[in-house]
């Protein structure tokens, strides 16, 4: 990884932000769709099929296009077009889109996600219960418009982190993870240096433990403890988004997911400039276009941007 040509001081120049925005969402997008095609698949079985998975080919268990992407993205922008829809945060109407988007017959949805949101629909409930089997990553994904409205206060993040966390998962892991990912692309956006994000990391490690990625075991699991050793391993031990993501999906496990947390984080870092031509344009062109209108109008309505204009 190298920073060394960014500004650290007086920090990064508005539009340089409002275009890592735009990576964050584009990272989490392409991490899902690269990261489908070998979601469910061990290491071994990936080497033996593809040698290196590194082209957004759809396939997988899915049977997806190419460049089409699934809940992950889905979901984030459901959560994002609730809160342009008002410009304000609005736990219920992020709840009634998600239920209009479970409505619409998804190509995919986790249990834990189809639980919480058909709750909503039954009793209107807009916190699940806490329980210890809710440690899936499936808030987690959902963070990318959630930092980029709340870019700039990280009391903010907070609050927000966790309550559109808990219309699905309430479990204090998720929480510490949807918390360390929002973080992670605050800071990476505003200019942080990989030491700093590995700070937040050592931050987190500190708190809960479990989530040690020092001696990384390969577990790539929808746990959250497992999705986040894996991205935090890819992202620390390689030097560009591209090689972060290709590590990640090689994975395999909860591929889609750990590409799609690991794209907001090395977009944010690496910038837009960093991610592939060749990804990109494979990308399905609705969801390109959502994801980049969505980063832009999210931001604009950020802490930050009041703070700058
Ligand atoms: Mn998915
Ligand atoms: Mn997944």
């Amino acid at each position: 990884m190298d920073d060394s040509g960014e500004l650290k001081d007086e920090g990064r120049s508005a539009i340089e932000v409002l275009d890592r925005a735009k990576a964050v969402y584009l990272g989490l997008a392409i991490g899902d769709a690269l990261g489908a095609t070998t979601e469910f698949m061990t290491p071994a079985e990936i080497k033996a099929k593809y040698k290196v998975h590194k082209k957004i080919i759809g396939g997988g268990w899915l049977y997806l296009k190419p460049g089409q992407v699934t809940d992950d993205t889905e979901m984030s922008l459901a959560l994002g077009k609730a809160l342009l829809a008002t410009a304000c945060w609005d736990i219920k109407g992020i709840a009634d889109n998600l239920l209009a988007w479970m409505r619409n017959k998804p190509v995919d949805i986790g249990a834990t996600c189809r639980r919480g949101i058909r709750d909503y629909m039954l009793k209107g409930q807009l916190e699940v219960p806490y329980n210890e089997w809710d440690a899936g990553n499936g808030a987690v994904m959902r963070m990318a418009p959630v930092a980029l409205f709340t870019l700039g206060e990280a009391g903010l993040l907070e609050e927000y982190a966790i309550a559109q966390a808990h219309l699905t998962h309430n479990h204090i892991l998720s929480d510490a993870a949807c918390l360390a990912v929002g973080k992670l692309v605050h800071e990476a956006i505003l200019g942080a240096d990989r030491f700093r994000l590995h700070e937040i990391t050592r931050e987190l490690v500190a708190e809960y433990r479990s989530f040690r990625f020092n001696n990384y075991q390969g577990n790539a699991s929808a746990y959250v403890v497992d999705t986040m050793q894996t991205v935090f391993h890819y992202l620390f031990s390689t030097a560009s988004f591209e090689e972060c993501l290709v590590g990640v999906v090689n994975q395999g496990g909860d591929a889609d997911t750990t590409g799609a947390i690991a794209g907001m984080i090395a977009g944010a870092f690496y910038g837009l400039d960093a991610i592939p031509a060749r990804w990109l344009k494979v990308l399905k062109k609705e969801v390109r276009a959502e994801v980049e209108d969505q980063a832009l109008r999210l931001t604009k309505l950020s802490p930050w941007a009041k703070q700058n204009h």
